[in-house]
């Protein structure tokens, strides 16, 4: 090989070892290229993972007939063959074609493109008009084709590493959430079943205060696991989309109102400041909306403790906008993020919770066509953003 050839090969070894967004790569590879080997057209098909088609992922109209750019159509049928082939092809137009007009006489050139050996895709290119494709020509193109291949090959892995990182997230999500889920079972279910043997023991009395103390924690404890099965099937059928939401006209500023007076009564100490505008009514699920404020409310006490709680509700252009503040603790800027999602809780956290309460709010407001995030700094408290538009449009 001759130096030229070599710094050559060794540019186009350079592109498809650059980072970045893999359009550019592939348009600097092929402009590459075409120093080497001369075409008009370039496409290169790939094969859909799903659907298992030939799919154009790159066309580009470089020399004669621009205009042919934003159509690969012209490629298609030589991509196919080559695909059904697995073989390069060439085409020449016709002999009977002769015509004055270029752009009616291609010379198609496709080329497999491999994954691990097997072809999922070809690059086809063309000259209108000739000249033809000599030996020389093909080698160079397939030489573009081999290191093309080995560019898709390194972005499907790359691909399928993130996918796999995904799911192993998830797996050990639902790992600690099983865990989790069984701890919270238990605890209740160890209160109840105790609590009740005592009172049903033939040879203890219990006086009625204490029977009665005894009976309040049973319902209670009653009342925590049936909202943990509660929440348990509602994130699942969230999740799916199968939760009816009931849209009506909608005050907001009413609802945290009403929210705002049943949390005052199960909190006796808990410092509340409404800094609440009248709202314009919007359309929404009021139970589901007032279900995410009763959330925040709770996470503040059960994750602020003694902290006191600052709502406000602004519009701000067609939006209303709804904010819970605490002087808290408050949350990592690398749990931030993660917070909303499902069954996630801070390693270190010991409040009781399953973390499915952030991630209901979320499908409900994103349900609402609105957006829920959160803004914290260590050690002096998060604020949670709701942001409702005023004109959505319901999720049917
Ligand atoms: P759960 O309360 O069941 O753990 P959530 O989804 O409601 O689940 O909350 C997820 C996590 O976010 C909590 O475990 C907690 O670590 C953190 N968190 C939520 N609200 C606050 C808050 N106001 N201050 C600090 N941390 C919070």
């Amino acid at each position: 090989m001759d130096d030229g050839a070599l710094s050559f090969v060794n540019e186009l070894l350079g592109i498809i070892n650059e980072q970045g967004d893999m359009r550019l790569i592939v348009e600097k590879f092929l402009a590459a290229l075409r120093r080497e080997f001369v075409y008009d057209n370039v496409a290169a098909y790939l094969q859909d993972d799903r659907t298992g088609s030939l799919e154009i992922f790159y066309a580009r109209a470089i020399g004669r007939a621009k205009t042919a750019e934003a159509d690969a159509a012209w490629g298609e049928n030589i991509a196919l063959q080559v695909f059904a082939k697995m073989k390069p092809l060439v085409q020449s137009p016709d002999a009977g074609s002769e015509t004055e007009d270029r752009v009616r006489q291609p010379y198609l050139l496709g080329l497999p493109l491999r994954a691990d050996g097997v072809v999922n895709g070809a690059l086809v290119f063309v000259r209108f008009g000739g000249p033809a494709y000599e030996e020389n020509h093909i080698a160079a193109a397939t030489l573009g084709a081999e290191l093309l291949s080995i560019l898709f090959e390194r972005r499907a892995w790359r691909r399928m590493n993130e996918e796999l990182g995904a799911l192993k997230q998830q797996l050990q999500l639902q790992d600690d959430f099983v865990s989790t889920v069984s701890h919270e079972l238990r605890t209740p279910l160890g209160f109840i079943k105790g609590y009740s043997t005592s009172l049903l023991r033939e040879d203890t009395s219990w006086d009625p205060e204490t029977q009665k103390e005894f009976l309040t924690i049973i319902d209670e404890e009653a009342d925590r696991l049936s909202l943990l099965i509660e929440n348990v099937l509602e994130s699942a059928r969230l999740q799916s989309k199968t939760l009816p939401l009931r849209f009506q006209p909608l005050r907001l500023d009413a609802v945290v109102r009403d929210v705002t007076a049943r949390i005052r009564s199960r909190y006796k100490d808990l410092d509340v400041t409404l800094d609440l505008q009248s709202s314009t009514p919007i359309q929404a699920d009021g139970v589901r909306i007032a279900q995410v404020f009763e959330n925040l409310y709770t996470n503040a006490v059960k994750y602020a403790p003694g902290s006191p709680v600052f709502v406000g509700l602004k519009q701000i252009g067609r939006s209303l906008v709804v904010t819970f503040t605490d002087h808290g603790p408050g949350i990592p800027p690398e749990s931030l993020p993660l917070i909303f999602e499902r069954f996630y809780r801070l390693r270190t956290e010991k409040a009781t919770g399953t973390g499915l309460g952030l991630y209901i709010c979320k499908q409900i407001i994103e349900a609402h066509r609105g957006k829920i995030w959160a803004e914290s700094n260590t050690n002096q408290g998060t604020t949670f953003f709701i942001q409702l538009p005023i004109n959505q449009v319901p999720r049917t």
